[in-house]
């Protein structure tokens, strides 16, 4: 069955897996216990996987802070920079992923002065409003580098540059970005980003938060107590998670690994027969720079969840999975302008490195013909509904 929700996680690549085995067995130990060799051993792997992780971005090893994944990461920036400041003032993109939205919104009740900035329609952020008046006096700005349900991407130079004349620190949430697009948090001049092992072939439950040295100073610790990760954050390292992420993110360096021409090409042939086969639909963010792998289209008349359990031959998403449990039209969508109907109806098809034409013609058809049906019965209830 093809499994088009790349965006939600990807399979942990072979290599990835092979790298992991060894920590469960012979070289089990705790990176904190440096006192005999099985500690050092796996000292030493964690080592090699800060300078794999760091690599990637750009950035130095010491700047790496292993978390258990960009959520928690997210959180550690604002709740460790409210402990350090009273009453901080965050300027958050209305697109965030739910990790930087809600702990702002936690924060704004406890004291937090939190700025939303729209989007534009094509989902890039509106720059005109991230004027002087808006920007003097802030904290952080938190503005993501790729959105994960339409993959449309910011223009992060120019926001740094922006927030950096004014002395405001940047936050850049990088989950989806990182082996996607060429991303150097380094170069960009980053203060703090964050990112997830699973999103790129590594194994779930790790991912980092990654902050230079000038930027740590501004945070403090949410999570006390044995003082690993720098005192940053405690508790003992999840060293298979940690040796998966290093591998994974070597793996996704190589450029053949990276190269995700191929992708660009499956996405735009995907969005290309959609439109050939299915009338009235719209590409959000079509108009932006995209992640070549990501496709959010809205299919009017056709409500997403009825959709989805209609093409049971395919494995897609109605957006962010973190939010499926919520009943609401995703944020994203209506940050873009789109209202609650057609947020409603909207469905994304998100591509990876084991993604074939063929999954992408299965998917073509399994949505044309779960469209129909739909939208026939939608019809067929509209209809009755009229005869009452
Ligand atoms: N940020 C973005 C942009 C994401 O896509 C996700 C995962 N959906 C997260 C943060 C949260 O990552 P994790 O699941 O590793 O906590």
């Amino acid at each position: 069955m093809p499994y088009l929700d790349y965006n939600a996680t990807t399979p942990t690549d072979r290599r990835v897996i092979e790298s992991m085995l060894p920590v469960f067995d012979e070289k089990f130990g705790n990176p904190s216990s440096a006192n005999h060799e099985t500690g050092l051993a796996a000292l030493e792997l964690v080592r090699d996987a800060r300078s794999q992780v760091s690599k990637i971005v750009g950035m130095r090893p010491a700047d790496v802070i292993f978390t258990s994944g960009a959520t928690e990461a997210n959180n550690m920036v604002f709740n460790g920079y409210s402990i350090s400041k009273e009453s901080p003032r965050f300027l958050v993109a209305a697109t965030e992923h739910k990790s930087v939205l809600e702990p702002c919104l936690f924060l704004s009740r406890h004291g937090a002065d939190v700025q939303i900035i729209p989007v534009l329609p094509d989902g890039t952020l509106d720059l005109d409003k991230l004027n002087e008046k808006l920007i003097q006096g802030a904290d952080i700005l938190s503005v993501m580098a790729a959105n994960s349900e339409t993959g449309v991407i910011h223009p992060t130079k120019e926001i740094v540059q922006r927030a950096h004349a004014h002395n405001v620190l940047v936050h850049c949430d990088a989950t989806q970005a990182i082996g996607r697009i060429p991303f150097d948090a380094g170069e960009l001049e980053i203060d703090f980003m964050t990112f997830s092992s699973h999103k790129i072939y590594g194994p779930k439950g790790c991912g980092a938060l990654i902050a230079t040295r000038e930027a740590r100073k501004e945070i403090q610790a949410i999570l006390h107590g044995g003082g690993q990760e720098n005192n940053m954050r405690s508790g003992t390292l999840n060293v298979p998670g940690i040796v998966g992420f290093g591998k994974a993110c070597e793996i996704a360096m190589n450029k053949k690994e990276s190269d995700n021409t191929l992708q660009q090409e499956l996405r735009d042939c995907f969005e290309e027969k959609i439109i050939q086969n299915v009338p009235d639909v719209t590409i959000n963010g079509k108009d932006a720079k995209r992640l070549p792998n990501t496709s959010n289209i809205t299919i009017r008349g056709a409500l997403a969840d009825a959709i989805i359990a209609n093409a049971p031959e395919i494995e897609i998403s109605t957006g962010s999975a973190c939010s499926s449990a919520a009943i609401e039209p995703s944020h994203v969508l209506t940050a873009m302008g789109l209202n609650t109907g057609e947020a409603n109806e909207s469905i994304r098809v998100s591509i990876g490195r084991q993604t074939t034409r063929e999954d992408i013609d299965v998917a073509v058809n399994a949505i044309a013909k779960a469209v129909q049906y739909v939208r026939g019965k939608e019809a067929e209830i509209a209809g009755s509904m009229n005869q009452c």
